[in-house]
């Protein structure tokens, strides 16, 4: 299935606009600062970056595995650069920014699956930027405890990772992925005394209302905080093609569900992505 259905209303957007929004743009470009909001043309852009929350991908920008629905590029990844998270900070700074989601891409390659870095990002921001917030979003390291311990040893204020689908579409959509493994790995954040977990799932990859409804299940029962439900995009003919644009109503009654099986946030919308209002979180 090749033919691409024209987006409904809901998913069109007006361009970003105001000073704050301008002035951030200004330094991104004059700095050549890496965020995800930019390289991925976020539709949130403007009501993001005015409100003072980007989010920044470390690690390089090319991955090991090859998602079906994601336009980041499969490949060999280059070196590791050690400098990277002296730049992430100094980024952060230059921005202004007030709540900062950092992400990464798989390293598969590495012996420490890029735990390492990820660690030295969190202490580097922090250190230069003592009043941000943080949400580390992170890769499933292949379920392996000593590196998620990085992450866990320098608390992030939110600690993300995403499942992305239902049970019965994760072997498509996140090919080296595995939903029972991702589900462990936020019930170990959970168990170690993180205080806000979080996860995101698309909509229109063709899952069912039922299976949503026995995800979000699934996430409750491994303790999680905050869910984010949004639709999928396809970013180019070569992903995985929309089988459905779910209508406001039904995100508005995911939202329900979830906030009836007791999570403390739901974002559930067509343009919500994981780091939308990252900021609410918090709270
Ligand atoms: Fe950036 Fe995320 Fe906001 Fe998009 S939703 S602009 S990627 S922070
Ligand atoms: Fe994209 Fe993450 Fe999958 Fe890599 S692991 S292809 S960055 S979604």
């Amino acid at each position: 299935n090749t033919k691409r259905t024209p987006k409904p209303k809901w998913l069109r957007v007006k361009l970003p606009t105001g000073k704050k929004y301008s002035n951030l743009r200004k330094l991104v470009d004059k700095y050549d600062l890496h965020t995800i909001c930019t390289s991925g043309s976020c539709p949130n852009m403007g009501e993001c970056w005015s409100e003072g929350t980007a989010t920044f991908m470390i690690l390089g920008n090319v991955c090991t595995r090859s998602c079906g629905f994601c336009g980041v590029k499969t490949g060999r990844p280059e070196n590791v650069d050690w400098d990277e998270p002296e730049k992430v900070a100094r980024s952060i700074k230059l921005m202004d920014i007030k709540h900062a989601v950092v992400t990464s891409v798989d390293r598969d390659d590495l012996k420490d699956m890029g735990s390492i870095i990820w660690q030295e990002t969190v202490k580097a921001i922090r250190r230069m930027n003592p009043n941000t917030t943080l949400e580390t979003l992170i890769p499933d390291f292949q379920g392996v405890e000593k590196n998620i311990d990085r992450i866990i040893a320098v608390k992030p204020e939110v600690v993300s990772h995403n499942m992305e689908t239902v049970k019965r579409l994760t072997r498509e959509v996140r090919i080296q992925a595995k939903y029972d493994r991702s589900l462990a790995v936020l019930q170990y954040l959970k168990d170690q005394g993180i205080e806000r977990t979080k996860s995101g799932i698309m909509l229109g990859l063709g899952e069912r209302e039922e299976e949503v409804i026995q995800t979000l299940k699934d996430l409750r029962g491994v303790g999680l905080d905050i869910v984010t439900i949004g639709q999928y995009l396809q970013p180019s003919k070569n992903h995985l093609p929309v089988q459905q644009f779910i209508t406001p109503d039904q995100f508005k009654k995911y939202e329900e569900i979830g906030l009836e099986l007791g999570f403390r946030h739901v974002e559930s919308g067509a343009l919500v992505r994981s780091s939308y209002k990252a900021q609410k979180h918090l709270t």
